[in-house]
Parts: C-alpha cells; sequence; structure tokens
C-alpha cells in the first residue's frame, strides 16, 4: 500500500493487485488489533534490533524513517502515542485507523485496487519486467513490478510465500525460510498443567551445546504445547538457530532473578521457621503462582503435604535450585504459519538497497517482509516493510522509461 502510494505520488499509473478480497489483512492484526506501527527509537536502536542484515535497511530508512512514517499519518488526522520501550500506537488502540488512512490515500492518489487478484508470475522481456500473470491466465502489462507480498505466516491473512516462490522462479537466491517470533514447543509435560498461566519477572537462560542466550527480566506465557509471551518470543528465533545446530536445547527458568541463591536460602528459612506447622505447599504461595506450585514440588521431589519444619537442608537446596534455574527441554518452535514474522526471504545480495530494484531482472522492486529482513517487536517490522515500500514505490516511479506504452507501475 505505501509503495503504491508513493508511486502514485510521481503521477504514474498504478495498480495495486491483491489476491484477497481485502487489503491490510495481517496489519489489522498487529499489535493485537492495536497496530505497533513504528517505534520511536533513532537509527542505531533500530539497526540492533534487526536479527541480522539491519544495515541493508540504512538507504531506505535515510529516505522514509519513524519520524515521516507518523508524519504521514498524523498529517491524515490520526493521534499516535507513545508507550514503553518507545513503542508508537495509534491513540484510538485500533489498527483499523491506521488501515483507514491507508485506503482513502490510495484512493486519493488515484490506484486502482484490484481485489482476488493473485499474481503467479512475472513475465519478462530481455530481462526487463513485461507484464504480471495473475492466477486465471489474465496477463496485465507494465514495466516495472514491485513485489510486496509478505512472508509466510499468518498465510489467511493471504501471505503465504507466494510473492518469494516468484522471485524464486526468476532466478533470485532465497534464504530458506524459518520462523520468527514464534511460540516454543518444550518436551515434559508442564504446558497441559499451566496452559495460560503467566509468569512475570522472571529471566530466561536458553542453552544449546556451548552457547547461551539470557534474556532480559520478563513475561512468559505458558502454552497449550509449550512457553510463549515476550522473553520467549523475542529470543525465539536465535533459538530456533539453536536447534538447526543442537540437539539438545533447554531452557532455565529463573523465578527469583532479582535474589541470589543466598538470599533465597535465607527468605526460605525464614518462612519456613515462621510457618514451621504449615505444608511446604502452603508455604511456597508467598513466593510462587498458585498454580505453578504443584509442578514445581513434583518437579523437586518434595511431598507436598510435609510441614516446613521437616524440611531438610538437602530438600531447601533443590527449591532453591528450581527457583534459581527451572529447566524445561525444548523440542522445537511452533511452524512459521505461528510466527509473528518469517525469517529469510529474497536474498539482499540481489537487490540494490538504494532502489529496492532486483540486481537480476530490470523493473522488478522488493520491498517487505518477503526480503530476508526481520526484527523483534516494537515496531520494527511494519517501520521497515513501510521505508522498503515508500522506497521501492519511489524509485519505481522515478525511473520510468514513460515511453513505454504499458500500465505502468504494478505494486502487487
Ligand atoms: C499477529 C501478528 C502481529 C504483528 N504485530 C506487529 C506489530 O504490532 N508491529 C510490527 O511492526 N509488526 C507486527 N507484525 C509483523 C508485520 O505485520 C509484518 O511484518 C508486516 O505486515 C509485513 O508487511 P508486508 O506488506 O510485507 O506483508 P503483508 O502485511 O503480509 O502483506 C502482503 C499482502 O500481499 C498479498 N499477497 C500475497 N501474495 C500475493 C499474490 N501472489 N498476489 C497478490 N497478492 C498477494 C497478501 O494478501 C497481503 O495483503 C505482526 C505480525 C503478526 C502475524
Amino acid at each position: 500500500m505505501m509503495a503504491a502510494i508513493r508511486a502514485a505520488g510521481f503521477g504514474q499509473d498504478i495498480t495495486l493487485l491483491e489476491r484477497k478480497d481485502s487489503v491490510g489483512n495481517k496489519l489489522l492484526l498487529s499489535g493485537k488489533g492495536r497496530c505497533n506501527l513504528t517505534n520511536a527509537g533513532d537509527l542505531e536502536y533500530f539497526l540492533k534490533r534487526f536479527s541480522k542484515n539491519g544495515s541493508f535497511l540504512r538507504d531506505a530508512f535515510k529516505v522514509f524513517f519513524n519520524r515521516q512514517l507518523m508524519d504521514f499519518f498524523e498529517q491524515r488526522g490520526l493521534k499516535l502515542k507513545v508507550e514503553r520501550q518507545m513503542r508508537i500506537f495509534p491513540q484510538t488502540d485500533r489498527s483499523a485507523s491506521i488501515l483507514d488512512i491507508l485506503k482513502k490515500e490510495l484512493e486519493k492518489s488515484g490506484v486502482e485496487v484490484i481485489h482476488k487478484a493473485r499474481v503467479v508470475d512475472v513475465l519478462l522481456s530481455s530481462g526487463k519486467v513485461k507484464a504480471v500473470r495473475l492466477e486465471g491466465g489474465r496477463d496485465i502489462p507494465c514495466d516495472k513490478a514491485i513485489l510486496a507480498c509478505g512472508g509466510a505466516s499468518y498465510s489467511f491473512t493471504g501471505s503465504d510465500a507466494s510473492g518469494i516462490n516468484i522471485a524464486g522462479r526468476l532466478g533470485h537466491e532465497i534464504v530458506p525460510l524459518q520462523p520468527g517470533l514464534v511460540p516454543l514447543d518444550i518436551k515434559q509435560g508442564y504446558p497441559k498443567k499451566l496452559e495460560g498461566l503467566t509468569l512475570r519477572n522472571i529471566r530466561l537462560k536458553f542453552t544449546g551445546g556451548k552457547s547461551q542466550l539470557i534474556s532480559e527480566i520478563g513475561e512468559l506465557v505458558f502454552t497449550s504445547s509449550g512457553i510463549s509471551g515476550p522473553l520467549v518470543i523475542t529470543l525465539s528465533g536465535r533459538v530456533v538457530d539453536m536447534l538447526a545446530q543442537n540437539k539438545d536445547v533447554s531452557v532455565e527458568m529463573d523465578l527469583k532473578p532479582a535474589l541470589s541463591s543466598e538470599q533465597l536460602d535465607k527468605r526460605l528459612l525464614r518462612e519456613f521457621k515462621g510457618n514451621a506447622r504449615k505444608s511446604v505447599k502452603n508455604a511456597l504461595k508467598e513466593l510462587l503462582p498458585l498454580r505453578l506450585i504443584k509442578v514445581f514440588i513434583e518437579a523437586a521431589a518434595i511431598d507436598p503435604l510435609k510441614k516446613c519444619s521437616q524440611i531438610t537442608q538437602e530438600e531447601r537446596r533443590k527449591i532453591i535450585s528450581l527457583l534459581k534455574g527451572f529447566r524445561m527441554d525444548i523440542s522445537g518452535s511452533r511452524p512459521i504459519e505461528e510466527g509473528m514474522v518469517s525469517r529469510g526471504g529474497v536474498s539482499l545480495k540481489e537487490i540494490n538497497p538504494k532502489t529496492m530494484e532486483s540486481r537480476l531482472v530490470k523493473g522488478l522492486y522488493f520491498c517487505g517482509e518477503m526480503i530476508d529482513i526481520d526484527a523483534d517487536t516494537g515496531g520494527f517490522n511494519l517501520q521497515a516493510a513501510f521505508s522498503t515500500g515508500y522506497l521501492a514505490g519511489e524509485s519505481a516511479s522515478k525511473t520510468r522509461d514513460v515511453s513505454l506504452p504499458n500500465r505502468g507501475t504494478v505494486p502487487i
């Protein structure tokens, strides 16, 4: 949408082809329906949030960055707000407000939007774009085409990797797709007992072979088959990489990161002394959420009804080691369909970062999630999509050979 709007700004004849019966379906889901549009951090902060290859975006960000994106919406009447970690949301708390503005702007710019138009191929003549082919066989002539088909997750929104496959068929190297920002599965049966439980203020340590990943302090949520929540989602891409290299990957939850083992020992001694006649199960209520206690005591192999006064030093040590490192084994990640982003896609080696044009096919441009770029949560992925879209639209329209007798630029 941004590519089309920008391209139309140069007075070109623009058609946007969308395979679904409406545009922006993933955008509507973004930020749990509130759309974390971008982030107020500066350029260096941004670039660090990309899992790799962030510096590829320098040129796109130079042309159209977070301030310009915020201005785009604010100048069209949408108020924005900054939340924790500099995340930007619409004040309405509705992603539909963002989409409404984009749709109005498409209309105002004279972009022809054709729904239910699934692109299956880009046709070339002497190495240059000459048309795009729709499912059903209709060809739409054009001298420029921008592929903006997204990744492969949440495919019901429309992004089913078809754009990446078209790029691959045209000879572009494709970095294999992997799930990013994705929940993880664990081997033990805990999730069945803990599904829906949120643990706050904990820290995670993932270990696979010699590599370790240590999270910040934050939140984890148990799913029906494993773990999710901000801490897990943020590190998930690197855990997927770890899984590819190591057979055994585990995670240890530090349930009390603010306390050292010694401090915890003192605290437990105090708790157990003051509640000598209470069962250990009841005494732990001061330290752990209710639903976790049963699973925790099972893992510690302690009789839950044992009185605090009877807890041995050995058992107390076991409790402390579990509080500081409750271990679970990772069996894998959820499939790419369930990732918030796809990692991999069209290789950056074959895209000119100053224009987003393919280095192999003249007149073909790429933008958004289908290129080999992905970032952490926080508004970085949408900003990357908007920035690369803007640059692709601008470059495609600016350099158009107007003598060519065809339809113009076709952002797909
Ligand atoms: C649940 C969820 C929440 C998210 N929340 C955030 C967030 O708050 N902030 C953030 O920065 N990022 C968020 N993301 C990531 C962000 O939404 C994506 O990175 C972004 O939408 C990518 O934009 P895109 O235009 O490249 O692709 P998409 O938004 O996927 O759009 C691609 C479009 O192309 C169409 N299309 C695909 N193939 C074809 C074809 N062959 N022919 C015609 N049309 C085609 C699709 O139907 C779709 O409309 C979230 C993702 C998910 C899944």
